[in-house]
């Protein structure tokens, strides 16, 4: 069994470092779905989601599986064989929301970014919402392959100037990039349990809000995905809503008593605080990858994500020896993800309960690898990088 101290600091884009009070909730006797403590327990959970999603008139769902399903469960309630859908692409999640889109027989158009580490450029995707009219435009609000953060508000408003839904892949978002769902008007945001809600892997979660909700009443075909499909959720999400009982999948008890810890603790932190937070921690690693003279895949400051990073290897490093070291000196990090790039980079997830603590010990780390590949640097120029801007 893994003790405290030999336990490795987990740094990766999910899953994360979780709080023990949540960890704690997965040993709790398990109730049944539908005894009145876990009914309370499941409507506030979905109370609180609408508070963390800003989206107060929104509808939660709440389901067994991982971000993927969320991303399925989206689209596939909206869609409807030969609609069209406007994806903005930043890379390898926003491939596999594409190919969700397809097996709903949507008609997919493409708006990708010029390079790797940038967004598409505004003027493309209003020009493609000119030429046509798409029911929905996806956007992956982080794209954990490559660290890049798209502009959402920027998205949903072009979006709905043109009649069309904006859905939002925020798995590697909600919880710790600022999504203020009803303010900038996203119609559906989607996100897995195990990244900034801080609560181990197996939640798939979406929230839709009216336009979504109406756009689903009104299909004239059957969702394909029987799992996935809102008529057989939407009475039980609003059943526990209303605190009576129902059924119609299991639900995954011990993980939804642990969203409510983590919920609660994301709340009483208060999301502004939450999402500077994640700023403020975000810039310590990337001000220290800079003092090392460690590039990194976002083409600019304005692009790069605030719950990973995704420095390039220094020239001439063996990065899987890079990564051991790291690994020896008690810290995991992951390693690259998008094929064009796979090999030249690697990724620091920084989300959910990360502290300034754990930023330092990554940084160390990172700072003790590069030594042991025999990479020149100034020792402790990193270190000091970070603390400046933890200590603000
Ligand atoms: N979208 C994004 C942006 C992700 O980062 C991930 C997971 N890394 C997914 C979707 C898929 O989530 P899961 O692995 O939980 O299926």
């Amino acid at each position: 069994m893994t003790t405290q101290k030999s336990h490795k600091l987990l740094m990766i884009p999910g899953p994360i470092e979780f709080e023990p009070a949540v960890l704690a909730a997965l040993a709790e006797p398990t109730p049944s779905h539908v005894a009145p403590d876990f009914i309370e327990v499941f409507g506030r959970v979905l109370d609180n989601l609408r508070t963390v999603f800003q989206a107060p008139d929104g509808q939660p769902f709440v389901l067994a599986g991982s971000g993927t399903l969320a991303m399925e469960a989206a689209v596939a309630n909206l869609l409807e064989a030969g609609d069209r859908v406007l994806q903005i692409n930043t890379g390898y999640f926003s491939d596999r929301m594409a190919a969700i889109c397809e097996r709903s027989g949507a008609i997919i158009t493409q708006v990708r970014a010029p390079a790797i580490g940038d967004v598409p450029a505004l003027e493309e995707i209003q020009m493609a919402l000119q030429q046509d009219h798409y029911t929905l435009m996806t956007i992956t609000h982080v794209d954990t392959s490559t660290g890049v953060l798209t502009d959402v508000q920027t998205l949903a408003q072009m979006a709905r100037s043109a009649h069309t839904l904006s859905v939002v892949d925020g798995v590697c978002s909600v919880g710790g990039e600022a999504l203020p769902m009803a303010e900038w008007d996203v119609d559906v945001a989607l996100t897995a349990s195990q990244k900034a809600l801080g609560v181990p892997p197996g939640l798939a979660i979406v929230m839709a809000r009216p336009r979504a909700l109406a756009l689903f009443q009104g299909r004239t075909q059957p969702v394909a995905s029987y799992y996935a499909d809102w008529s057989n959720w939407l009475p039980i999400m609003q059943a526990y809503q209303s605190r009576k009982p129902a059924y119609f999948g299991t639900p995954p008890v011990n993980l939804v008593l642990a969203l409510d810890v983590s919920l609660a603790q994301i709340i009483a932190e208060g999301m502004d605080a939450r999402v500077a937070r994640h700023i403020r921690l975000s810039e310590a690693v990337k001000a220290a990858l800079t003092a090392l003279g460690l590039g990194q895949a976002p083409a600019r400051p304005a692009v790069a994500a605030h719950t990973l990073s995704a420095p390039y290897f220094p020239e001439g490093v063996d990065g899987a020896a890079l990564l051991a070291k790291i690994n020896a000196a008690g810290v995991v990090l992951a390693g690259g993800l998008h094929p064009a790039i796979r090999a030249r980079y690697f990724r620091i997830g920084h989300m959910g309960a990360v502290s300034g603590a754990d930023i330092l010990a990554a940084v160390s780390a990172i700072e003790q690898g590069l030594r042991d590949v025999g990479y020149q640097f100034d020792a402790g120029s990193g270190l000091a990088a970070a603390q400046r801007v933890i200590e603000g």
